[in-house]
């Protein structure tokens, strides 16, 4: 659904140059929602808003449900990104206007006749749990509520593509999850896609099918969230799972990559009489499955062929000292 190859982009400031993207291709399936992950200054906004073109790449192309908006000026350009709505962290609310006034905006501006805006106001609340608070003002309204004022309104035009800059972020933990279940639930009920930026990992454990991981203007990882967890050496494993820096000479460090059902650890006490000593790491639901990451002392005579065994189990082993 969105393909974008080689991009570029420097900010050429009076002094020096910034380099925001440094060759990114980012390649979003339709119907996925996909999380890029970096600290502050990596260049998730700009990749963003190169999306839809709202910043123009240096370098590159942009192509968004099979149209290549890099090739796309004026006209044709404004009305492809009615198919690509966008939501902000600080919401950017009208403070002036109604919520309903708020949702409706880009509809008025689309000439959409008053009537038929109505009907579709009064859907998109509904759709996103605010059908109570059309006459609201935002200053009456928690962050939870502007976000889902935010939500509707990008969802006006009836996008097929959703980006979403931090629209968590300013939020504390239980609305950031109650928006993330309306980012999901939107996914499944009008197979949106979304793209969206944070620099909160649970974000990604949260929601994301596929995720990157993006530092000084490149991607440093991408793909799968469950593949790129199984892949050794993984960044965004260690990312998610955090270990303490326990590693003696018998610590692996144990991943597991999808559920189990088999009892591994315990078979393996059983099988090859070795001591198993959790250290630390954790077990999540991620993406529909139980994954994580333990950092393990196994210890004994048959140590080597009990670690082939988890591994022959598909849990990723690694020697932790290494
Ligand atoms: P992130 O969203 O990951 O924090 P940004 O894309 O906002 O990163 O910024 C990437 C880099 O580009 C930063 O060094 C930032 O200061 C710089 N930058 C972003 N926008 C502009 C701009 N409009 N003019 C100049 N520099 C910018
Ligand atoms: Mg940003």
């Amino acid at each position: 659904m969105i393909d974008a190859v080689g991009l570029h982009k420097v900010y050429r400031l009076k002094k020096h140059r910034v380099t925001a993207l440094n060759g990114v291709d980012l390649h979003v399936e339709s119907g996925e929602i996909f999380g890029v992950v970096g600290q502050s200054g990596a260049g998730k906004s700009t990749l963003l808003r190169s999306v839809n073109l709202l910043e123009r790449p240096d370098a590159g192309t942009v192509t968004v449900g099979g149209e290549e908006l890099t090739s796309l000026s004026g006209a044709r350009l404004r009305t492809a990104r009615r198919g690509i709505g966008m939501v902000h962290q600080h919401f950017a609310l009208l403070s002036s206007r109604t919520v309903a006034g708020n949702v409706g905006f880009p509809l008025e501006v689309a000439g959409v006749g008053r009537a038929e805006r109505r009907t579709r106001v009064g859907e998109l609340l509904e759709l996103v749990g605010l059908g109570d608070k059309a006459r609201a003002y935002p200053s009456q309204l928690s962050g939870g509520q502007k976000q889902r004022v935010g939500i509707a309104r990008a969802l006006a035009s009836r996008p097929r593509v959703l980006l979403s800059d931090e629209a968590t972020s300013a939020l504390d933990p239980a609305t950031t999850e109650s928006i993330l279940g309306l980012l999901r639930s939107l996914r499944d009920e009008l197979g949106l896609t979304i793209l969206l930026i944070t620099h909160e990992m649970d974000v990604i454990k949260k929601i994301c099918d596929s995720a990157a991981i993006m530092e000084d203007g490149e991607f440093r990882e991408a793909g799968r969230v469950l593949d790129l967890i199984g892949t050794p050496g993984s960044l965004l494993a260690r990312s998610l799972f955090p270990l303490p820096d326990l590693a003696g000479p018998d610590t692996v460090v144990v991943t597991y990559p999808r559920s189990f059902d088999e009892p591994l650890m315990s078979e393996l006490t059983r099988r090859f009489d070795v001591d198993v000593n959790i250290l630390g790491g954790g077990v999540e639901r991620v993406a529909g499955q139980s994954v994580g990451r333990l950092g393990v002392d196994v210890r004994g005579a048959r140590r080597a062929e009990a670690l082939t065994y988890l591994s022959e189990h598909g849990l990723l082993v690694e020697e932790a000292g290494k």
